[in-house]
């Protein structure tokens, strides 16, 4: 809240003292992963200095848009989100689950071992740390946690970013996501870039966070400081490219299978799986077995899939959901109605990714709008 004083632990760095954060998870073993420049688009991989981050990049996002664009300051986190997620960290694209080798009469299953890397994520959007808290229920919620997950989840480092600029495909503040993060991170920072002075309020959420602030160059966040800092947080609020009326939304998707929008948007709608594949809570995946021309070794690789695809819903017999209507259906039924029925929260965060990069600009918030729309007032008010 704007006049509010710094809480107790909040902290100022400069562009020095986030070299030190990097230098520190290093020395600490972590492999710091954070927002590049590749591709002509903002993707995460591995950071070592402050000159690997996107400085003075912005992102101009639209319904099938994306461009990077020079900014007239030297942000280093000037932009919103890119094509990637965290997702691919905990949950690889593709990933060999384990190896079988022949041994005399039988065969021996060889585990995978559990991954090196201890990663410390840079710059995580509180739509992403939700995200992430999604993925949790998902693979680790329940009598059968995914082993793998939990490996790479375990002694994650999140660093998070409050952020400052929001894309035009934006809509955090609809699924009450963002902007602000408050909690699941170890450390969080806010970008202040005023004329002649570039420094990040520090915000700590954990013991390691306390543990990593306290070994790098720091001085106490003064009032000014958190005001300019709540300043960013409503603007970036204010600045949603895009809003979802979530009022009874559960019910209006479920209410209206045979909705004529159905149709409407499967006319449109390639079923090429982006949206799904950018997605940072969609988790479905598929498996492949490969045995070597030998017969002597064999190995199961779990990759991501996607509703949207017609050999997803293949049952003995034949495909379950043949109609690109029903694959959209599903899809978007699931993101923000029976995700609540599963795992008790939305599906959705609104990182906006899936408009973004839909190659024919089809947008869920428009989406749910035309079928509201349709509707008489008030049966989903
Ligand atoms: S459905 Fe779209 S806006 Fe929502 S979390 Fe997935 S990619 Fe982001
Ligand atoms: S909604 Fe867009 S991104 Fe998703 S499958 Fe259809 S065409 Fe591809």
């Amino acid at each position: 809240m704007p006049g509010q004083a710094p809480t107790a632990g909040e902290a100022i760095i400069d562009r020095e003292g986030l070299q030190a954060l990097l230098d520190a998870l290093s020395a600490r073993g972590f492999s710091v992963i954070g927002p590049r420049v590749r591709d002509e688009a903002i993707v995460y991989e591995a950071v070592r200095e402050v000159a690997d981050l996107p400085e003075g990049w912005t992102d101009r996002q639209d319904g099938g848009h994306y461009r990077l664009e020079r900014r007239k300051d030297r942000a280093l986190f000037g932009y919103a989100v890119g094509p990637h997620s965290w997702k691919r960290f905990l949950f690889p694209p593709q990933q060999r689950l384990w190896r079988a080798q022949r041994t005399g009469a039988g065969f021996a299953i060889l585990e995978e071992a559990p991954p090196l890397d201890r990663w410390a994520f840079l710059g995580v959007r509180a739509c992403e740390l939700r995200a992430l808290a999604i993925q949790d229920r998902v693979f680790l919620g329940g009598s059968h946690p995914d082993r793998s997950y939990a490996e790479r989840r375990r002694g994650l480092f999140i660093v998070a970013l409050q952020c400052g600029e929001p894309s035009g495909t934006c809509f955090c503040v609809s699924m009450e996501a963002g902007p602000k993060a408050a909690s699941g991170f170890d450390l969080a920072l806010t970008e202040l870039l005023s004329p002649g002075s570039h420094r990040f309020l520090v915000e700590v959420g954990s013991p390691a966070g306390e543990e990593i602030l306290g070994a790098i160059p720091h001085r106490p966040a003064g009032a000014a400081d958190r005001r300019e800092a709540d300043a960013l947080l409503a603007s970036t609020a204010s600045r949603m490219g895009r809003s979802l009326d979530t009022r009874g939304i559960r019910e209006l998707l479920q209410d209206h299978p045979e909705h004529p929008r159905w149709q409407e948007v499967a006319a449109r709608c390639l079923a090429c799986a982006n949206c799904t594949m950018v997605c940072p809570t969609c988790f479905c995946s598929t498996v492949e077995d490969h045995t070597t021309l030998t017969g002597e070794g064999a190995e199961r690789t779990r990759l991501w899939d996607s509703c949207f695809t017609l050999d997803f819903s293949y049952l003995h017999g034949g495909s379950v959901r043949k109609e690109i209507r029903s694959r959209y259906r599903q899809w978007m039924t699931h993101k923000l109605s029976t995700w609540f029925d599963q795992f008790g929260s939305s599906g959705c965060v609104g990182c906006g990714r899936c408009i973004t990069w839909c190659p024919v600009g089809i947008d869920l918030t428009e989406e749910a709008r035309a079928i509201r729309a349709s509707l008489p007032e008030p049966t989903h008010a």
